[in-house]
């Protein structure tokens, strides 16, 4: 087996191969660009090399570079990951000439599914099921627009050299023909620098089944089953799963002998996935599932952990072992699926707005219980840490999860609950999208296709699972959580007496959605809170467990983690969802405490600043009457109503417990 090996990627995948790596004994060179410096992978690899600038153009992409890096450190072999350099066969061709073993299949192999139409001529003449289409030489505007009619719309025209749903459009007559192409032979020259395309029937209510080969350097190639990717955006996938619903154990036979037929018509060696797209007539009749060869991808896939989820194997191995020259571990009749897998990919997004990518500072990244790079039941490969900034330059996707269940209504549960329990701040993301698409009828019921999210539009965008009164209870007991520990530390407390005389009330000023809200506390003699939000009124209760808390007020019991943020962000997460609330200000009522008695109380523990009036002083309603210093921000206690100083208790400079009487004022 090799000694060392380069990986020449970053993010999840980097640090994915670098864990199996490790596992088997081989040391790891990283690569990385300036943005790179800090990243986890080139913590998680026990060597790194700086590649360069933040383009990938600068860095990941310059395979000269980085073949000088693996000669420098002394890998035996580069594994390219997936993107990148990964289905560049002069790569593949530049590691051979370097005397470095290209972890993926040959240039030849490579070069002959790069093309979307040539792959197409070869699959035909192999015997692989193409959907009817065109896809010869000819690009002239004519005799495409005759082929398109002669296919029968709709029809998809698609870059030929294309990749990742670009230049993809689909086309319901022949009057909207010419424009469609025009369009995208515009972007396919403007992404591919090749502007071919080829036209295909576009298929109606269709599903994306991938199947996952592999092939060895000994002749042999095998089928590792199936993957349903069929819940997509924009033409590219969400959520994976494995086996796919429905597919009937001799249609899961054909697939897979139409995907070895692929791979062995071009010499495959190492793992590949057979993109196939399926027509069916009606969800509920899987018999009437018809596949057709859409493409392949020569190399590992992002979603290949729902395939070792099923298989119990580990593919980065595998790979490692195909390209050390060992046969296969194992012939097809050995391979088995075992229970459910979905994945999930969550990516740093804001699905309400078109998905557009979003970057930022990781404040908060807490994952649910899980294995890492390893099948589990609950698994996160993720190549971020809490802390780290997701900058503008790379892929959108933070991190995968999977889940593994023994049926597909187990993993849908873990899946659920997992992503409850993941809770990211500081950067948009789509988490709580993705617990609304695995919600949705559509994906509950298995009534998959492409359109899915389409279809199911209204359940999955603008969502609240958590209505503003409840939000902001869990907001003001955080508060109050937040002030019992600063209290609790505080050898000034006075905590238990200062009620005993009155009722004091404490107005916190929210904003949701932009509307300005508040909420009112009440302090009852009994030591009793009483919390009022809109109309809902009632007696608030709560409990610390570590970073959870149990709330339970107006008949609601929830349990919360609430996160706020230095711009007064409170990001609040409930197993029914997660939402914002913005904390206005959240001492600009601190000295609105109305007391019968006409005494002021602090807000909260803290320090008293400076008194900005004396006693005798004659006083409105809302003047500064003084200043105190709480959770590092300054604060100023107004007088509840017009009158006059009467005493003040306490000098500059004390620290006072929350609720401490600080003056007294005649009303
Ligand atoms: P790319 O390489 O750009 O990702 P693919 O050829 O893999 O393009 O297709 C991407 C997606 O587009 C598929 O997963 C499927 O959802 C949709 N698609 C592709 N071909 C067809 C077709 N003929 N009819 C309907 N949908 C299609």
């Amino acid at each position: 087996m090799f000694k060392k090996i380069l990986i020449a990627n970053r993010g999840e995948i980097a640090c994915r191969v670098a864990a199996t790596a490790r596992r088997m004994g081989i040391k790891t060179v990283a690569v990385y660009s300036d943005a790179d410096a800090q990243a986890k992978h080139v913590q998680l690899c026990d060597e790194a090399v700086h590649i360069g600038g933040n383009a990938p153009q600068d860095s990941y992409l310059r395979w000269e570079r980085i073949l000088q890096a693996a000669q420098d450190t002394g890998a035996q072999a580069v594994h390219p990951g997936y993107g990148f350099l990964s289905e560049n066969e002069d790569f593949a061709s530049a590691c051979a000439q370097a005397g470095l073993v290209f972890i993926g299949p040959s240039p030849a192999s490579i070069r002959a599914m790069g093309l979307k139409a040539q792959s197409k001529r070869l699959m035909e003449a192999a015997g692989v099921p193409l959907v009817p289409g065109y896809h010869g030489t000819a690009q002239d505007a004519d005799v495409l627009q005759s082929e398109a009619d002669r296919i029968g719309y709709p029809v998809l025209i698609k870059a030929s050299a294309g990749g990742g749903g670009k230049g993809m459009r689909v086309v319901e007559d022949a009057a909207s023909f010419a424009q469609a192409l025009a369009s995208c032979q515009r972007e396919a020259i403007h992404s591919f620098g090749d502007d071919a395309v080829l036209i295909e029937k576009y298929v109606q209510r269709p599903r994306h089944i991938e199947i996952q080969i592999f092939g060895d350097t000994h002749g042999h190639c095998v089928y590792l089953f199936e993957r349903d990717c069929s819940v997509q955006r924009r033409h590219q996938k969400v959520l994976e799963e494995a086996p796919a619903p429905g597919l009937s154990p001799a249609l899961r036979e054909r697939m897979g002998a139409a995907a070895v037929a692929a791979a062995k018509a071009v010499n495959y060696v190492g793992a590949g996935t057979v993109e196939f797209i399926v027509s069916q007539t009606d969800y509920d009749q899987p018999e009437s599932m018809t596949f057709f060869f859409m493409e392949m991808n020569t190399r590992l896939q992002v979603e290949h952990p729902v395939t070792e989820a099923i298989t119990g194997l580990d593919l980065v191995e595998w790979q490692l072992r195909v390209a050390n020259g060992e046969p296969l571990p194992c012939q097809q009749a050995d391979l088995r699926i075992q229970g459910h897998a979905i994945e999930a990919r969550i990516c740093a997004e804001n699905p309400d707005h078109q998905f557009l990518p979003a970057t930022g500072h990781l404040q908060v990244y807490r994952k649910p219980v899980c294995q890492s790079f390893e099948v589990g039941a609950v698994r996160m490969d993720d190549g971020v840490r809490e802390g780290d900034t997701i900058s503008p330059f790379y892929d959108s996707m933070l991190a995968k999860l999977i889940v593994h269940g023994e049926t597909r209504a187990q993993a849908l549960a873990k899946l659920d609950e997992a992503l409850a329990q993941t809770h990211i701040v500081g950067v948009s993301n789509n988490v709580q999208f993705l617990r609304h698409v695995v919600a949705s009828p559509s994906f509950a019921q298995a009534r998959l296709d492409t359109a899915l999210i389409q279809r199911e539009e209204k359940a999955l965008f603008h969502q609240e699972p958590v209505g503003f009164p409840l939000a902001a209870a869990c907001v003001v007991a955080h508060m109050l959580a937040q002030e019992q520990r600063l209290q609790n530390d505080d050898p000034w407390s006075r905590r238990d007496g200062w009620r005993a005389f009155g009722v004091a009330t404490r107005t916190f000023d929210l904003a949701f959605h932009d509307q300005q809200h508040t909420a009112n506390l009440t302090y009852a003699h009994d030591g009793a809170l009483h919390l009022q939000v809109e109309q809902i009124a009632g007696e608030l209760r709560w409990q610390q467990q570590a970073d959870t808390l149990r709330i339970e007020w107006a008949g609601h019991r929830v349990s919360a983690q609430v996160f706020v943020q230095d711009n007064g962000e409170a990001h609040v997460f409930t197993p029914q969802g997660a939402t914002r609330v913005k904390w206005v200000d959240a001492l600009a009522h601190a000295g609105e405490v109305q007391e019968a008695g006409g005494r002021l109380s602090a807000p909260m523990p803290g320090k008293v600043v400076s008194f900005l009036v004396n006693t005798g002083d004659k006083v409105k309603a809302g003047q500064a009457l003084a200043v105190m210093e709480a959770m590092k921000m300054e604060h100023t206690i107004a007088a509840p109503v017009d009158g006059e100083v009467i005493e003040l208790l306490y000098a500059p400079g004390d620290q006072v417990a929350e609720g401490a009487e600080l003056l007294k004022l005649k009303p």
